[in-house]
């Protein structure tokens, strides 16, 4: 009888452990730290899921008429960083359904102007959260704009990030070319780029920029209408691990 009972005990445990509840998303990839593993799923477009230590941190939660994230099931945030203005990074009503009284938000200047709660990381600062260390990294256009002179993403407003845990480095780009900043990074281990081809950088640029700061994975996000498939192939041989997941998951 006392036998039985810690039986139940240990399966309401093991049902209600948040460890057990992060083993079953689709597409999520795990990576091993010195501080335990980190486990990263990709939402939709940008909106990306990180799970580490007990903790979950939501990178860009965003839904737009384009890009329907579906947060259906997904946890409540102890962390989100936000990278740009940009309603497919920015979005209000995602940041509070996803937010519980504590969650803390970090995000670019540019965005704390709507954003009033979120602290604000600049370009260049590094901060430190539970046992992560963030960077603030440069995202900037350096040709593609919507007129001659402007760009879809001047320098200085949006940030890229580099997320540091258990000796682990993770870079988010954000939205961005291939730019000088991108190609000087040192030991990414695990490197999320876009490469949508109109606003961002093509997957051939991405390709090139990845070359150039070798990270041992790459997870090609932010693609759109480009395809990450001719990211890959000119990889090839290059010893770069390079997954391809569904960041566009079909509606019904
Ligand atoms: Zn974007």
């Amino acid at each position: 009888m006392k036998f039985a009972f810690s039986l139940m005990i240990a399966f309401l445990f093991a049902a209600i452990s948040p460890a057990q509840a992060q083993t079953a998303r689709p597409q999520m990839q795990t990576f091993d730290t010195s501080a335990g593993p980190v486990k990263i799923t990709p939402i939709e477009h940008a909106s990306t899921l990180i799970e580490a230590g007990a903790k979950v941190i939501y990178v860009d939660p965003a839904k737009t008429p384009n890009f329907p994230s579906d947060f259906t099931g997904l946890p409540p945030a102890d962390l989100i960083l936000i990278s740009d203005t940009h309603s497919d990074h920015m979005d209000p009503a995602s940041i509070k359904l996803q937010s519980k009284a504590d969650t803390v938000i970090i995000a670019p200047p540019s965005v704390v102007t709507t954003v009033t709660t979120a602290k604000p990381l600049a370009n260049g600062e590094t901060t430190k959260w539970d046992k992560w260390t963030i960077e603030a990294i440069p995202m900037y256009n350096m040709v593609r704009g919507p007129a001659p002179g402007k760009f879809f993403h001047d320098k200085g407003r949006g940030d890229g990030f580099v997320l540091t845990y258990g000796g682990k480095r993770f870079y988010f780009s954000g939205d961005t070319e291939a730019i000088p900043e991108m190609k000087a990074l040192k030991n990414i281990d695990v490197a999320f780029l876009c490469m949508f081809e109109r606003p961002t950088m093509s997957p051939d640029e991405a390709a090139s920029a990845a070359l150039a700061f070798n990270p041992k994975v790459v997870i090609p996000y932010h693609y759109g209408t480009s395809d990450p498939a001719e990211f890959k192939k000119k990889l090839e041989g290059s010893g770069i691990d390079v997954r391809l997941l569904d960041w566009y998951p079909k509606k019904p």
